[in-house]
């Protein structure tokens, strides 16, 4: 294990206030005023600055709770993951640098890698030694994940890998691809698939950015050209490539990001604080539309912390997260993307005369608009989660869907 983590973290037997205050004294007292999103002082962190501030937040116990300590972490619950979310949730940090790999790549690497594997990445994530992006999605496999071609052929004690994946979000900066192949042909469908931890500077990679809407190249298109790596790169046995990747989406659509209904909350508030600091804002507050609508989003809010809530007591009882998790997904994706409406719809009368609140809120809730219309795309479509909730959780008959 690389670091000492071993610091006075509160005995979690005393209760979950006690780490969770720990968790708020530590945040308030270390998250630089250059970070607060709704601080005069912010300026955008770069990616060592964040990756800094990552590290020091592991170190204080606040990431890695629930994994085993053998591997890096605190061998603590979901419960304390929880609390510690909350308190992220309450401040407008910097969202994190290295979620693939803490949230989506280590959970699938300590359910289906080998011990050495699980040595060689799980510290190393903790200790923001590296960044891993997630090759899922294709051209022509989104929605449909099962249509995937890229291809991985055995030959001898290695495998090569030919295809292409897209939006690949951290592509550009990451040191590892959680990937998604096939072995055998795309007719085989949700058999023959497996999973790589395949190192992006591999001979035959090439990552070619792709700039959004909010002028940020943050994913990219990846091509595999006769990508040779070893079988050690393999992630579970060859078959259990679908499977892995079905977890892989339920985590990422349920318990990923656990904060959003507390920074969300966060969000409100601040919105609320700016229009408060300008004469022409706070007009809005005394306005019952807004009010209503304000009121409706902080309802939504409440929901969404219910339904977190839902999730860590059923992974605390040991059920699996399941279709359950797109009812979580199509919760946060939805609520936030009407709120950022709202939001920008509020703040649309700032100009350079305005308070500097009122103007700082509203470049961060512009930037948090154009971001919210992919909130409904990634971690599968809205669509898609209509669907998956009507057929598995409703049980609706098909032809109704
Ligand atoms: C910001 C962002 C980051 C992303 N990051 C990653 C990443 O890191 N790794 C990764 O692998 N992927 C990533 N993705 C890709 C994302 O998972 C896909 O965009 C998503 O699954 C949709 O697939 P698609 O784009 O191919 O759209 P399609 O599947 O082609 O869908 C097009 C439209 O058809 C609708 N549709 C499709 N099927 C159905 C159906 N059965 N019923 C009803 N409607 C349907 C969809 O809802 C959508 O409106 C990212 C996407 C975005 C926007």
């Amino acid at each position: 294990m690389p670091y000492d983590v071993n610091v006075n973290l509160p005995d979690p037997q005393n209760g979950r206030h006690v780490y969770r205050q720990h968790a708020r004294d530590w945040l308030h007292a270390n998250l630089p005023n250059q970070m607060r999103a709704n601080h005069l002082d912010y300026r955008t962190p770069t990616l060592a600055e964040c990756s800094e501030w990552e590290l020091a937040m592991y170190k204080a116990g606040l990431a890695g709770m629930t994994w085993p300590k053998p591997y890096g972490g605190h061998g603590l619950g979901m419960r304390e993951h929880l609390a510690v979310n909350k308190e992220i949730g309450a401040l407008l940090m910097p969202e994190s640098v290295s979620s693939i790999g803490k949230e989506l790549a280590g959970p699938i690497i300590m359910a289906v890698g080998n011990e050495q594997q699980k040595n060689k990445f799980l510290p190393a994530i903790l200790g923001m030694e590296n960044y891993w992006c997630q090759g899922f999605s294709e051209p022509d496999a989104g929605s449909d994940l099962a249509r995937l071609r890229t291809r991985a052929v055995q030959d001898g004690q290695s495998w090569r890998i030919n295809g292409q994946k897209i939006w690949t979000s951290g592509a550009a900066k990451a040191h590892y691809c959680l990937l998604l192949t096939r072995t055998g042909t795309v007719a085989d469908a949700h058999r023959g698939m497996l999973m790589f931890a395949v190192p992006m500077n591999t001979p035959g990679i090439r990552v070619v950015p792709i700039r959004s809407i909010d002028n940020k190249q943050s994913f990219a298109e990846v091509f595999f050209d006769n990508v040779v790596v070893p079988d050690e790169a393999r992630l579970g046995e060859p078959d259990q490539g679908w499977a892995s990747a079905v977890r892989v989406l339920s985590i990422e659509r349920a318990t990923n990001r656990m904060y959003r209904p507390w920074r969300f909350e966060s969000e409100l508030r601040y919105l609320v604080q700016a229009c408060k600091s300008d004469a022409t804002l706070s007009l809005q507050l005394q306005d019952a539309h807004y009010q209503r609508l304000i009121a409706e989003v902080l309802g939504q809010i409440d929901n969404l912390k219910g339904l977190v809530e839902r999730t860590v007591d059923a992974v605390m009882a040991g059920q699996e997260i399941g279709s359950g998790g797109s009812l979580t997904k199509l919760y946060w994706s939805e609520c936030h993307q009407a709120f950022a409406a709202l939001a920008l719809k509020m703040t649309a009368s700032v100009s350079p005369s305005s308070s500097p609140m009122a103007q700082r809120a509203r470049q961060f809730f512009t930037a948090a608009y154009l971001f919210s219309r992919a909130e409904t795309i990634y971690a599968g479509t809205t669509e898609v989660q209509l669907d998956v909730i009507a057929q598995r959780i409703l049980k609706l008959p098909k032809d109704l869907t």
